[in-house]
């Protein structure tokens, strides 16, 4: 069948469209630059960017794919969690769309849905995953057994999230927002041994306690630390030295306890989802670190790592494969929808 996805969860319009875990389509518009001079997502200009660019969005996702509405079989939207004025448009869109076409509509998990948009790069997941979830909001270790049913959380961030802290280390450092691609290109001209950043819970203490845990404020306030005291003194910043030693303990802590989860829980195949997860040490580093302990590592190209439609469709596509029944069309958005419900 073939798939419509409809994602509008943040500052991206995102339509895909997918036949079973083949991308036929992918069309985004980003509202980033929007907020740029606000140093972060303003929800109302979003949500009004959304409004502006979810038709045209969604024909240019037809023409890509060289289908038309018609041909459609099946809509799938973000439900949540994110922005509830953003979610709403796209939920009011898809809604109007299967009323209007008379298909089944199905409200998904956004934060799956970042999961399967894996399964567009190398075909279906062999379940059980372990799944490294890094986004803008959330930080994750999630154990998924079956895509379209049953993804379990075995540790989260206690506080902020991975690409919070890069956002917020960013404009520490006298970078731009979005922080995560500023970092990194930093980054590249620094070194990453330059500095010892903290590595959040991974004290014996914590391991015991924390072990699939995350925590990136301590990391932040570290550098903030670093910083100021550079200035007090008088000395330079060397922004890509700081980038870099930043950027190498969020890589180092996520990709530790990732690769710990797999291990101990005896599972052979990682993915590597989220806006995060196109951070190039991020994905270096678990490449390596799972080829040593001999886990199978997935990761979509970055594309599919932001957020986007293709994604949702995809997650639509197993939720229809795996004959569950469609949403009624009176379902909510929830902001803070849980990731272990895959679809409402
Ligand atoms: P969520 O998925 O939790 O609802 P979101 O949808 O806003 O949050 P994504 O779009 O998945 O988040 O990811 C956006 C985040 O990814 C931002 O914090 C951004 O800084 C970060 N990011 C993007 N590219 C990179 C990169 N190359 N390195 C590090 N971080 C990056
Ligand atoms: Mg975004
Ligand atoms: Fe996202």
């Amino acid at each position: 069948p073939l798939i419509l996805g409809i994602e509008t969860s943040c500052d991206e319009t995102g339509v895909g469209l997918v036949r079973g875990t083949t991308l036929l389509a992918n069309a985004v518009a980003s509202s980033v630059d929007e907020h740029v001079r606000f140093g972060g997502v303003v929800p109302e200009v979003a949500s009004r960017a959304h409004l502006q660019a979810i038709v045209p969005t969604l024909e240019r996702a037809l023409t890509e794919a060289e289908v038309t509405l018609d041909d459609v079989d099946a809509i799938a939207v973000t439900a949540g969690p994110g922005l509830a004025g953003a979610l709403m448009v796209g939920v009011s869109a898809a809604k109007s769309l299967a009323l209007a076409l008379d298909k089944p509509l199905y409200g998904v998990n956004h934060l799956v849905g970042h999961v399967a948009a894996e399964q567009l790069e190398n075909g279906p997941l062999t379940e059980p995953v372990v799944a490294l979830l890094v986004s803008g909001g959330h930080t994750e270790i999630l154990h998924v057994t079956e895509i379209a049913t049953a993804a379990e959380m075995l540790g989260q961030t206690l506080d902020d999230a991975a690409g919070e802290a890069f956002d917020k280390v960013a404009r520490l450092i006298g970078l731009k927002y979005p922080g995560g691609p500023h970092i990194q290109r930093a980054a590249a001209e620094g070194d990453p041994a330059a500095i010892r950043f903290p590595r959040g819970l991974t004290s014996q203490r914590d391991m015991s306690r924390h072990r699939y845990d995350f925590s990136f404020s301590g990391l932040k306030t570290a550098v903030a630390r670093w910083v100021e005291t550079a200035e007090r003194e008088g000395r330079t910043v060397p922004v890509p030295d700081v980038a870099a030693a930043f950027q190498e303990a969020v890589a180092d802590v996520l990709t530790h306890k990732a690769v710990l989860a797999c291990t101990e829980r005896g599972v052979r195949t990682m993915v590597l989802a989220g806006g995060v997860a196109a951070n190039a040490r991020i994905r270096d580093l678990t490449r390596e670190r799972c080829a040593a302990a001999g886990i199978e590592l997935r990761q979509p190209r970055l594309s599919l790592c932001t957020d986007n439609g293709a994604m949702i469709a995809a997650l639509g596509a197993a939720v229809v494969e795996h004959g569950l029944p469609p949403s009624s069309l009176d379902f909510a958005t929830d902001s803070s929808l849980p990731v272990t419900q895959v679809a409402v």
